[in-house]
């Protein structure tokens, strides 16, 4: 393939854009490539870049584009808001509709605030968990990721019981001392914490299926152990859906394992491929923020008509009969070729998937914690990831990340995969 346009515009990029992206993991850097692939569009499940290639599309915008590209009735919904104007700062009916499609269908929210993205999503919820409890301290778990406020830019300290350091330059070490770092599928790491500091805690914020280190599944009673504690000890529990949210049952991570969070985070699948976010919960806390109560939070462009629109779209799509059968079912047809491939050549890996999200590391497995995603082979998942780009395949440009299938994907092009992957992994 030939990609003279994406490496012209890239260098361009380069001299006004910081990296020449505008979000780091799309450097394609986490591959070792000097250049990512400019798209110029979408349709369905596929993809073409600026030099003309056509892709399979496995990555989906990273999760919002559950129905695939520019599927009809969202184009047709954001070009309808469209002509009647594209934001008010004034209540609107779109606004009410999400509002009552988000408390229907999941099943902890009884009320919820719609805001711009999953960081201010997570960053409110935070905010409000405090507010509610008051109490300072945060628990998040080494891997998940919640976005990049301040507070949850952190990985775990040297010990358990110290506060975590901060994982970015310019996060005041003051300000992540109220963030305290467990581990992901170990409960005496979270209890430990609350041993040590018992009335300090405001909220444990996880990712209930956490996808940002690859897709790491919850073990059998880790997600109401995480509830347990935190109820013992008056904190709150905030999932952080922005990924599960309405992509691994309609009603989230929480439906799929019947858990019940205080608060619930959500992102992605809910703006249609727009940006928005929302964070709800039980109507005594979410009365805490404002204009109802004391926790201010805000924003110019929240609920935004074209985003609620292609929102709205999105899920009621989302509710016909059989939508996350099917997604399961191409899912697994995933999951087969890749595994069929990397047996008939003796290369091992591990796959691990919910419904149409899943990761592939080159891992022997389990991989279940942070520690055994830690030593997955970036340099393998590198080379599967170029070979894989050459054949026409879109894989999600970092070994921690998820690919995503939509609706729009069809079993014949995830079935094709087979041969090209084996192909790739023939030369390993
Ligand atoms: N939470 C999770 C689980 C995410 O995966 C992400 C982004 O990928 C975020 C929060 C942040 O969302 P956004 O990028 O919309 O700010």
């Amino acid at each position: 393939m030939d990609y003279k346009y994406s490496k012209q515009s890239h260098s361009q990029a380069l001299k006004i854009i910081p990296g020449g992206v505008n979000s780091p993991v799309r450097s394609f850097q986490g591959v070792s490539w000097e250049f990512p692939v400019y798209i110029q569009k979408g349709n369905g499940s596929f993809i073409w870049d600026i030099d003309d290639n056509q892709y399979l599309d496995l990555l989906s915008s990273w999760g919002p584009l559950i129905l695939g590209h520019a599927h009809p009735q969202v184009v047709e919904a954001i070009n309808n808001a469209a002509q009647l104007g594209t934001s008010f700062g004034s209540s609107t009916e779109g606004e009410l509709k999400l509002a009552s499609l988000i408390v229907q269908a999941v099943p902890s929210i009884e009320m919820v605030r719609l805001v711009n993205s999953g960081t201010e999503a997570t960053m409110s919820a935070l905010r409000l968990a405090r507010a509610y409890t008051n109490r300072s301290k945060i628990v998040k778990f080494n891997g998940c990721y919640h976005g990049h406020s301040d507070s949850l830019l952190v990985s775990a300290g040297s010990g358990l019981m110290t506060s975590g350091v901060p994982s970015s330059a310019g996060v005041p070490t003051s300000t992540v001392e109220n963030t305290l770092v467990a581990e992901f599928n170990d409960l005496p790491s979270v209890q430990s914490l609350f041993d040590h500091f018992p009335e300090d805690i405001a909220g444990i914020i996880l990712e209930p299926i956490a996808g940002n280190m690859g897709v790491v599944l919850p073990e059998n009673g880790f997600l109401e152990g995480v509830i347990n504690i935190a109820k013992e000890h008056n904190s709150l529990v905030i999932f952080d859906e922005v990924i599960t949210g309405f992509r691994v049952a309609f009603g989230g991570a929480q439906e799929l394992y019947d858990v019940t969070p205080d608060i619930t985070c959500l992102g992605k699948i809910i703006g249609g491929g727009l940006p928005v976010g929302a964070y709800g919960g039980r109507k005594e806390i979410m009365e805490y923020v404002a204009p109802s109560g004391p926790m201010y939070q805000a924003g110019t462009l929240s609920g935004n008509p074209l985003a609620v629109s292609a929102g709205i779209a999105t899920l009621d799509l989302l509710r016909a009969e059989g939508v996350y059968t099917r997604l399961n079912k191409l899912g697994s047809c995933l999951e087969n070729a890749i595994l069929g491939a990397a047996h008939e050549v003796g290369v091992p890996l591990t796959i691990n998937r919910v419904g149409s999200m899943l990761t592939i590391f080159f891992h022997p497995g389990p991989v279940n914690s942070w520690a055994a995603v830690s030593s997955t082979d970036v340099g393998k998942y590198s080379k599967f990831f170029h070979g894989m780009l050459s054949r026409g395949y879109y894989l999600p440009p970092s070994a921690f990340e998820c690919l995503f299938i939509s609706l729009a994907h069809e079993e014949e092009d995830l079935f094709s995969i087979r041969d090209n992957a084996a192909r790739v992994l023939s030369s390993f």
